[in-house]
Order: structure tokens, then C-alpha cells, then sequence
């Protein structure tokens, strides 16, 4: 009805199009127009004109430069100013639809413009981090290429580009980098570098890690750590371990063989023959801990060495159950399959694997007296499997059970171990081309086993 109601309702409400008239009571179309132009919610609203009386050059001219679009003088074709009114509004909803998508696009530059400032702050805060440490660091991108090193890394190489040199008995580095590339794995490395003005190389364990986001890599971070002086100090045990049990054994084999005939000769009926028997079991404990000893020093060495031969495996397990089944006659060992099988092996030791084994299931099931030893066919190879219903291994301590000196910290309290034995077992299992593992439960029972290739079985 007047100008007034109408920048109301336009300030109210979302108008795509309006039909103004000029001349009205109170504030004039002109009037109304250029207040719309000037407030920021109606100023893209498009407005055409319409007057009968107003036609004049001066009036349209006056229309035109308050903001609007057309000017229509009456009479008018209804049908014509419907089409206008169409074409407006098209114009109207595309207009809105670029302001719209101009607004996104506006947003996602600025969002884009902060991700990229706090990128680069991370990697800032990431350089500055690898500087303050005393490794030598450096990052390198998706596809390998060193991009930033610190400053311990020209104490090795001259190139920030390239790794420093290695020692040429260790893998080659660059040869292991790009194989890590090509994974995705982390890497970890032991290798001897070199300071440019030294001659002596020292260890570093050279450790990559993947950086990833939404689980895509997008760099890697890289640190060598010297660690010359574990490697020594672990060197010198091992020496120390080598010496130790030889000096051990040779005295000791004197002593094994002087009870062995004290027990000969001293008679059944004898009461000073029980303390013989007790002297021989304690000294054939301490002659397989030496023995263990010696063999670690010999896995460390490279010297762990054995002739395989021919054999028939189920003689081997007969006679070693036996032996067992004489030493631990609480515990009932029973044997469950029965496979005829040749295989290439090494008798003694692979006699000391099935040894390791049942020993651990009687030591580690305290409360169930019962063993099941089992062979079969799996996959054309020969699979041995202990199975114990003690105390279980946690799925976290079942991978670290065949590593040297590890032991189970809350098993048995008075079960006393080296750790060794598994080790030892893994060793010739792996020289045997055997693979080998653990199942079990907390509290139910393991199941150690390995799998050998045959030669031939029925
Ligand atoms: P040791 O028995 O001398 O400690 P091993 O190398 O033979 O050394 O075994 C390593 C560790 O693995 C043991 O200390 C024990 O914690 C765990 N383990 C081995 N066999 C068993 C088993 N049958 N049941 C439960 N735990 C076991």
C-alpha cells in the first residue's frame, strides 16, 4: 500500500523480484528504491518500475540510476511483464547461485590458507625438535627423497641430499631405503658410519618411520643413534659368556665323570648311593646350563654348525619320550599320532628342540600332570606339537617368547630359567628350514610346535 510497507516487508522477508510503483503516498518508488540499494539485505534485490503517470525521460532516467532494472509504463502487456518477471527471477536464482558458490569458494581459500600456515608450523616445530637432539635426523618425502637434515648429519656426509657412507660389510643403505620406500614398513638397521674426519666407523641404529595421514604416508622422520657402545659392551659379555662356560665345562666334565663311576661302583644297597644319585641329577642340571651357554656363545659367533643327516623322525621321538618320560615319571606324556616320516635333520638337536619343548610344558604346568605330544602331516610337512594345560602365555608375551634371555615376568615364582632354551630352539629350527611358534591361552595351556619339510612319510 505505501513505500513504508513495502522496505517493512522487504527487510522482513526474502523477496527474488519487486514491482515497484513511483508514485504513492508518502515516500515516492525513487525513494524506496535507493533505501533498498543501500541496506545490504535488499541491495541485489531487482526492481522494475511500474507508472502510468511518471513516463517521462526524466522519471525513467531517475528509475534507472535509483537501481533499477526496467522500467515498464502502463499500459502494459501482462503477458510480457510475466516474461519479464521470469527472466528476472532466472537471473535472480543464478545470481544467488554464484554468490552462494563464490562465499564457498571464498571459505575454502581461507581454510586452505590456515591448513597450509599450520603445515608449515608443524614441520617448523618438527625441524626444530630434530635439531635439538643428538642424533643425527632428517625427514624425506613420500617418495623417498631426503628433504631436511640437521646439523649432526655433516658430522657424517656433505650432502644433505644423500646418506652418509656406510661400512661396505653391512647392507648398503641405500639399497635398504629404497626397499623401505617401496614397503611403506618402518625400518630399523644396524650399520656402522663414520664421522667424515675420523677413520673408525661406529654402529648406528638407523631407524625410518612412516608419517601418515588418513592413513596415507606423506613423509617419513629418520634418526641414526650411535650405539657403539651397547654393541661393545654386548661383545664383551658375549666373550665373557664364551670363556666363562668353557672354563666351566672342562673341570666340570671331570666331575660328571667321577660320579658316574662312584655311582658305578658304589652298590644298590649302599645308603651313601642316594647322595651320589642326587650329586650326578644337580651336576647334569649345571652341565646343561654350560652346554646352553656354549651354544648361545657359538649362535652369536656364526659357529653354530651341526651335520644333517637322514633320519626317521617317529625313532627319534620314540626314544627321546622315553628318556623323559624315565626323568618325569609324575607326569604322564602321552604320544598321539603316529607318522612315519623321513627327514633331513640333525638327531642331537633336534632331540634337544623336542627336550626344550616338553621340559617347559612339565616346568610351566605345575598343576596338570598331563602332556600331549602330537605329530602329523600338515601342508606335506612334518608338524610336532606339545600341547601343556599349565599356565598359558599372554597373547602379548607369545611373540617374545623365542627371543634370547626373555622369560614371562609374573610366570612360576620359583621356576628359575635363563631364557635361553626357546632361543636355542628357534636357532637350529631355523637351520633346519622349520617354521615354529606358539598357541596358547592364559590360564589353559600352550601349545608349542614347529613344522619341518620331509623327505618322504606313510
Ligand atoms: P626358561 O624356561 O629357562 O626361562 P625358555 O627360553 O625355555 O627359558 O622359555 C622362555 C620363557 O617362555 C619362560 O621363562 C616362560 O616364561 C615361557 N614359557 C616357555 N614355555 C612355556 C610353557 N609351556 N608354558 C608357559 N610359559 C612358557
Amino acid at each position: 500500500m505505501s513505500g513504508e510497507e513495502a522496505l517493512k516487508k522487504s527487510l522482513k522477508n526474502s523477496y527474488a523480484l519487486i514491482i515497484l510503483d513511483v508514485q504513492m503516498p508518502g515516500m515516492d518508488g525513487f525513494e524506496v528504491a535507493e533505501i533498498l540499494a543501500g541496506n545490504s539485505h535488499t541491495k541485489d534485490i531487482p526492481i522494475i518500475f511500474l507508472s502510468a503517470v511518471n513516463t517521462d525521460k526524466k522519471f525513467i532516467t531517475r528509475g534507472y540510476s535509483s537501481g533499477a532494472i526496467d522500467y515498464i509504463v502502463k499500459p502494459f502487456d501482462t503477458d510480457i511483464l510475466l516474461l519479464k518477471v521470469k527472466t528476472f527471477y532466472r537471473l535472480y536464482e543464478q545470481n544467488r547461485e554464484l554468490t552462494v558458490m563464490q562465499e564457498y569458494l571464498k571459505s575454502e581459500v581461507a581454510f586452505r590458507k590456515q591448513a597450509q600456515l599450520q603445515i608449515q608450523e608443524k614441520v617448523k616445530e618438527l625441524h626444530s625438535t630434530l635439531e635439538s637432539i643428538p642424533q643425527i635426523a632428517f625427514t624425506a618425502t613420500l617418495d623417498g627423497n631426503i628433504d631436511f637434515v640437521n646439523q649432526q648429519w655433516f658430522l657424517f656426509g656433505s650432502d644433505s641430499h644423500t646418506f652418509p657412507p656406510n661400512h661396505p660389510d653391512d647392507p648398503n643403505i641405500n639399497d635398504e631405503w629404497a626397499k623401505t620406500i617401496q614397503s611403506g614398513e618402518p625400518l630399523e638397521l644396524e650399520l656402522r658410519i663414520k664421522k667424515k674426519d675420523d677413520i673408525a666407523y661406529r654402529y648406528h641404529l638407523l631407524r625410518a618411520l612412516p608419517v601418515k595421514e588418513q592413513e596415507k604416508i606423506v613423509k617419513w622422520v629418520g634418526t641414526f643413534t650411535d650405539i657403539e657402545e651397547q654393541k661393545q659392551a654386548v661383545k664383551k659379555k658375549d666373550e665373557f659368556l664364551t670363556i666363562a662356560s668353557h672354563e666351566l665345562k672342562t673341570p666340570l666334565t671331570s666331575i660328571k665323570a667321577y660320579v658316574q663311576l662312584l655311582d658305578k661302583i658304589i652298590p644298590a644297597e649302599n645308603h651313601t648311593k642316594s647322595y651320589v644319585d642326587r650329586t650326578l641329577r644337580q651336576v647334569n642340571k649345571l652341565d646343561n646350563l654350560i652346554n646352553d651357554l656354549l651354544d648361545i656363545s657359538k649362535i652369536e659367533s656364526g659357529k653354530l654348525k651341526f651335520e644333517m643327516k637322514e633320519l626317521k623322525f617317529d625313532a627319534l621321538l620314540n626314544s627321546t619320550l622315553d628318556i623323559l618320560r624315565q626323568i618325569h615319571p609324575d607326569y604322564n606324556i602321552v604320544k598321539k599320532g603316529n607318522v612315519q616320516a623321513v627327514i633331513l635333520g640333525n638327531e642331537v638337536r633336534l632331540e634337544q628342540v623336542i627336550i626344550n619343548y616338553i621340559t617347559n610344558a612339565i616346568k610351566y604346568s605345575p598343576d596338570k600332570k598331563e602332556i600331549h605330544v602330537i605329530t602329523e602331516i600338515r601342508n606335506d610337512e612334518l608338524y610336532l606339537g606339545v600341547k601343556d594345560f599349565g599356565i598359558g602365555i599372554s597373547l602379548a608375551d607369545q611373540e617374545s617368547v623365542f627371543r634370547k634371555f626373555f622369560r614371562v615376568s609374573d610366570s612360576v615364582p620359583h621356576v628359575q630359567g635363563l631364557g635361553i632354551g626357546l632361543y636355542i630352539c628357534s636357532e637350529i629350527l631355523k637351520r633346519h628350514n622349520a617354521s615354529f611358534g606358539v598357541v596358547s591361552n592364559i590360564g589353559k595351556g600352550s601349545t608349542f610346535y614347529f613344522q619341518t619339510p620331509v623327505l618322504e612319510y606313510t
